[in-house]
């Protein structure tokens, strides 16, 4: 077998080695805002420079289709050298993979890291042409993708180059997320117990679907319980709704129901007349919403029933807010939440970028089993679905 899967299965000394990590970090005027995705990556470049390879790293940023002073990974590299404590050589090529560059890796030494620009200057990246990947992946004797939060796309940079470097195996960051979420979803310690919230249930029909088959208990908040709400004749007044999904959301109900799977949504709202920031606002029973009610967060005696529900999960996944948390007013049901999973004796496995943000806004980062690096990743993860840029490397022999 010329491909093994992990990096621990490989020889890299004097390798060059070409790693896909995910630096698509939250920017401001330049700046990195939060630099988590950058020390995620960490333990896989540690190991690649002990081990004494040549270790060219790439990823994206933004969604340029073209050269964007703006999205460079200039401020990127500098943040990795602080982090490493290392020297990276950053080579400034508005496309990529141009002559210098490859200049450069060519007399690459054995224990040096490059960082190549914004892999998405060229787009023919995000249409995944093989004559980028094959510029990409050209005189390396080894590809390792650790970009979790990227492996659902087919890029050049994410799967096209593995078709063309004999060698590919994923990092240390990928196979954490494989195996907190892969572990969930196939051999979960029960009770286990998913939390679903966030905006739209049109995001997360199919891992609705494909938690169904695997929860105890599954718990719905957020604007996404507006809509199952109708399905159960409710009144639901101005608060979100997607029509076309109500039928969706009433054979789920159905179909909880004869699986014997517990299925909670709100029994109490906090509801506003007008969506803003200082709006007014009081709390309603699910079945007395009126006609100019706007529901924006779950009340307290759901906060009670969810947290409740909780108590002895051994497994829970987190994905989406239960109310518009961003407002300090209505960021209360989605605390409770997060609080109450900071202090379980369970598995605790945070998806999804808001719902991470939500740990983070509230302080409760370090108490949570495994916070997920990747938002839409790990979406389909969670529908079952295996991520292009992963099973490539798995299925490769
Ligand atoms: P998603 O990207 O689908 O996970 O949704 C996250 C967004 O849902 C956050 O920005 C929340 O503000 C929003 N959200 C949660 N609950 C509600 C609600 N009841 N009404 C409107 N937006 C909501």
């Amino acid at each position: 077998m010329l491909n093994k899967f992990t990096i621990d299965d490989l020889n890299l000394t004097d390798k060059k080695i070409l790693l896909r990590c995910d630096f698509n970090v939250p920017m401001k005027y330049n700046k990195i805002i939060d630099n988590k995705r950058i020390k995620e990556a960490i333990p896989t470049i540690e190991k690649l420079i002990n081990s004494n390879s040549k270790l060219v790293i790439c990823s994206h940023l933004g969604k340029p289709n073209a050269y964007d002073i703006n999205l460079s990974l200039k401020p990127i590299a500098e943040e990795l050298s602080n982090l490493l404590n290392k020297k990276i050589i950053f080579i400034d090529d508005s496309n990529v993979i141009g002559p210098i560059t490859r200049e450069k890796i060519k007399n690459i030494k054995s224990g040096e890291i490059i960082l190549l620009e914004n892999t998405r200057f060229r787009s023919e990246e995000t249409k995944n042409i093989d004559e980028f990947s094959k510029e990409l992946s050209n005189n390396f004797d080894i590809y390792i993708n650790d970009a979790f939060g990227s492996s659902h796309r087919k890029h050049c940079s994410t799967y096209g180059v593995a078709k063309f470097i004999k060698e590919t195996a994923i990092g240390y960051l990928i196979q954490k997320e494989i195996n907190f979420l892969g572990k969930a979803l196939e051999s979960p310690s029960r009770p286990f117990v998913a939390i679903l919230g966030g905006a739209k249930v049109s995001d997360k029909i199919n891992v609705i679907e494909n938690l169904l088959d695997k929860v105890d208990i599954l718990i719905i908040g957020g604007g996404m319980a507006y809509t199952f709400f109708k399905a159960k004749g409710y009144n639901i007044g101005k608060s979100l709704l997607e029509e076309d999904k109500v039928e969706f959301a009433r054979n789920v109900l159905e179909k909880a129901d004869k699986k014997n799977i517990k299925l909670l949504l709100p029994i109490d709202n906090v509801v506003v007349k007008e969506f803003k920031e200082d709006a007014n606002f009081k709390t309603t029973k699910s079945s007395e919403i009126q006609s100019d009610d706007i529901g924006v967060d779950i009340g307290e005696k759901t906060q009670k029933l969810f947290c409740d529900a909780l108590k002895d999960a051994k497994t829970i996944i987190l994905n989406g807010p239960m109310g518009v948390f961003e407002f300090e007013n209505f960021s209360r049901g989605t605390f409770s939440i997060i609080k109450t999973l900071s202090e379980l004796d369970a598995i605790t496995i945070i998806g999804g970028g808001d719902s991470a943000s939500a740990v983070n806004q509230f302080g409760f980062v370090n108490k949570m089993t495994h916070i997920s690096t990747g938002g839409g990743a790990s979406l389909e993860f969670l529908e079952g679905k295996e991520l292009p840029g992963i099973s490539i490397i798995k299925n490769k022999f």
